[in-house]
């Protein structure tokens, strides 16, 4: 998506590890309008679907995540990274975080993820997959099918788009990041 991927060049900074930061515009500081643009690119992309409820994780998959549920008319519910004492009917995972480097247990309710569920996975990046794993365990305890994930960027260098063909997974990313060698950011 061009206008994601100027975004980027212009004002994504990179870090040492083959982190990209985005937080001007996705990741703290959020452009409400370049949101909903790509918002409406997920949901151009898998139209084809017939899903009844969007899921994502906390913090940053959740502001995309609404605006897709928005325009589908569909509910948005988030996986939890902490775990309320209030939640009933609890299914976790243990989740390792690239950016934290720490494993995390991550929660959502039976309630709002059942086997009647055909779910769209929106989250900001794809790196080595390892939420996505989380999801799709989250996915398989409650019975519910995923149909499909979203992704607002990959970054094509670590596994995470490997892990996702491998599990049969039908993803889309946004923008592509092939490279962040040198502490350059080389897109696809
Ligand atoms: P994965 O679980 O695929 O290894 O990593 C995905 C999660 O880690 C995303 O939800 C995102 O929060 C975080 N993440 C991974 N790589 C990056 C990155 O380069 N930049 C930022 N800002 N977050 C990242």
């Amino acid at each position: 998506m061009d206008l994601l991927k100027e975004r980027i060049i212009q004002d994504g900074k990179c870090y040492q590890g083959g982190i990209l930061k985005v937080d001007s515009f996705i990741n703290h500081q959020m452009d409400p309008n370049l949101m909903m643009e790509l918002a409406k690119e997920f949901v151009k992309l898998f139209s084809d679907l017939n899903i009844n409820k969007i899921i994502t994780i906390e913090a940053s998959g959740i502001a995309p995540a609404i605006l897709v549920g928005y325009i589908m008319q569909l509910p948005v519910v988030f996986i939890k990274k902490k775990q309320p004492k209030t939640m009933e009917n609890m299914l976790t995972s243990v989740v390792h975080s690239f950016t934290k480097d720490r494993d995390y247990t991550v929660c959502i309710s039976s309630d709002f993820l059942t086997e009647k569920d055909h779910v769209l996975f929106i989250d900001d990046f794809l790196a080595n997959g390892n939420a996505s794993m989380g999801v799709i365990d989250l996915c398989k305890q409650a019975g519910s099918k995923i149909e499909a994930m979203g992704f607002i960027i990959e970054k094509a260098f670590q596994n995470g788009g490997k892990t996702l063909r491998a599990n049969g997974i039908r993803y889309e990313a946004l923008a592509t990041v092939k490279s962040l060698d040198n502490c350059k950011i080389v897109l696809e």
